[in-house]
């Protein structure tokens, strides 16, 4: 079981499943969202997942697009979401508290990371997202 927070501590919840994978996505929107060079999350399936205080203190933005960011409305840490109609819950990893121990880290639309960037990583790198089957197969 792992806990997670936001910065000012009005959000909180758990994740009821070791954290196998977890994975950096560098595309444009993530940095933006992020605001540096890449998330680093997670994603869980959502009977996985359960809110433990504070879920009305989360303000959610969407692009027409359908890229969504949720975020504490007090502190503006980014907070975990439900990603479209699926039952699979991103969650950013610098919320978690105490260690993790993952076996698979991934790497995600490298094709688009910032010139700024250095990668010092092993790990199984995508140039794009993987397609919607390949992410369901990684995260089951
Ligand atoms: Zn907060
Ligand atoms: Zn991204």
């Amino acid at each position: 079981m792992q806990k997670g927070q936001c910065l000012c501590a009005s959000i909180h919840f758990q994740i009821n499943k070791k954290i196998e994978t977890i994975y950096q996505c560098h595309c444009s929107l993530c940095r933006k969202q992020s605001g540096t060079h890449a998330n680093h999350a997670t994603i869980v399936q959502a009977n996985d997942f359960e809110w433990l205080v504070g879920q009305d203190n989360i303000s959610t933005y969407k692009k027409d697009t359908g890229f969504t960011s949720s975020f504490c409305k007090k502190c503006g840490s980014p907070v975990p979401n439900q990603i479209g109609q699926t039952h699979l819950i991103w969650i950013p990893l610098g919320l978690i508290d105490g260690e993790i121990y993952p076996t698979q880290q991934l790497n995600f639309c490298l094709s688009s990371k910032a010139n700024w960037e250095k990668i010092y990583l092993d790990s199984t790198d995508y140039e794009h997202l993987p397609t919607w089957n390949e992410t369901i197969d990684i995260f089951k």
